[in-house]
């Protein structure tokens, strides 16, 4: 469902049409070509967060969850990655028409070790897990160690190496299928280090690019709340619809809180781009999985089992969302603000 949003840009509406063209992603090349037509015609060119454009930066994120969570999750993570590399001063980047991805996940027994070579030049050997679009990007930005123990390090890799394995097992996702998050083995690959061990934690950027992530679920809560208005505007056909216009009422009251505090966190970013976001950034992105739990229930509950079984387009968003939530970091997240709250920090409890 692709309505014009207000505050939608030519670049927005253009992005939706080349989206359209292509219809939902069936399996992660797919996906991947769908990355590659937006980078192609430059409609990965977002404002840098923090700049002046965080909330038209987090619309667009949504609007392309609204279409599709597997392709959203390439995109920003796309577009993430160009915006660290901003961030962190690197005037290189990567070459033009490259499609890359984040991997910053930090899993116990999956660590990458670099041997530093000249200047910033690395190889890298060991397993990174949950790699999204390994099988299909060109380049991966990704947290890398050195063996003593010191990092975590960014690296710029090209995913086109012999040193480069994506695994094929392992992955049997339903819900976001099309990202084929998998394990990715390097093994002496050549890499380039990015700025200084832990440049890509302590920036204040690091937790604008996870508000983005917020941005991305609440567009995919926004397409399923579609559905549900669609429904409760139909005649009534003789039977009672109010409990329809009841679940509509709660998801309006979940969108309208996640959304009001997402255009806040934004004008607060761009307004204090050098600050501590990560309070801020913690509770929208709890506020944004609320909205879209309470999305997936009331929707459930009012619309029953057609619109999963009839409606393909539904059907996906509702398998991939609670899969993409999951990204959330659940009680570890709600611990750190109740932490930040209980030391002080409860100015935004003030109207
Ligand atoms: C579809 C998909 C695509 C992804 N793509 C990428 C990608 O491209 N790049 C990337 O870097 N990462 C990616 N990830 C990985 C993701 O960001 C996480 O790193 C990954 O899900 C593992 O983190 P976790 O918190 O779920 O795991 P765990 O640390 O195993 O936690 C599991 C659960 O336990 C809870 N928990 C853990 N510790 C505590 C505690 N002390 N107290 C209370 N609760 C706790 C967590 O909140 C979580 O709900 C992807 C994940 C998904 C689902």
């Amino acid at each position: 469902m692709l309505t014009a949003a207000l505050g939608q840009t030519e670049s927005d509406a253009h992005r939706l049409q080349l989206l359209a063209r292509f219809g939902p992603p069936k399996d992660p090349a797919s996906a991947a070509r769908m990355l590659d037509a937006l980078v192609q015609a430059s409609l990965d060119d977002l404002a840098q967060p923090a700049s002046g454009g965080t909330l038209q930066r987090w619309r667009t994120l949504s609007e392309v969850a609204s279409f599709d969570l597997s392709v959203a999750k390439l995109f920003e993570s796309h577009t993430d990655a160009l915006a660290i590399l901003k961030d962190l001063g690197d005037c290189v980047g990567f070459p033009r028409g490259s499609t890359c991805g984040v991997w910053a996940a930090e899993v116990p027994d999956a660590r990458v070790i670099v041997s530093r070579g000249n200047g910033p030049h690395v190889t890298l050997t060991g397993r990174k897990a949950w790699c999204s679009g390994a099988a299909h990007l060109s380049h991966a930005l990704m947290t890398v160690w050195c063996a003593d123990g010191t990092g975590p390090f960014l690296a710029k890799v090209h995913l086109q190496q012999e040193g480069v394995r994506v695994s094929r097992e392992g992955w049997n996702a339903v819900g976001m299928a099309a990202t084929a998050s998998v394990d990715v083995y390097f093994a002496q690959a050549a890499g380039t280090v990015v700025g200084d061990a832990e440049d890509y934690l302590r920036r204040p950027g690091f937790w604008h690019g996870g508000a983005g992530i917020a941005a991305c679920w609440y567009g995919g809560s926004l397409r399923l709340a579609q559905s549900l208005r669609d429904v409760a505007r139909l005649p009534a056909g003789g039977g009672s619809k109010d409990f329809r216009h009841a679940a509509l009422g709660k998801v309006d009251l979940a969108l309208t809180h996640a959304a009001a505090l997402l255009r806040s966190a934004a004008a607060w970013i761009d307004a204090y781009p050098r600050a501590d976001a990560s309070a801020l950034t913690i509770r929208v992105r709890m506020s944004a999985e609320d909205c879209a739990t309470q999305v997936l229930q009331q929707t459930a509950r009012a619309l029953g089992a057609a619109p999963f079984c009839k409606d393909e387009g539904f059907a996906r968003m509702a398998a991939d969302l609670p899969v993409f939530i999951r990204q959330s970091g659940g009680e570890r997240d709600a611990c750190a603000v109740g932490e930040s709250v209980a030391t002080g920090d409860n100015r935004c409890w003030e109207l």
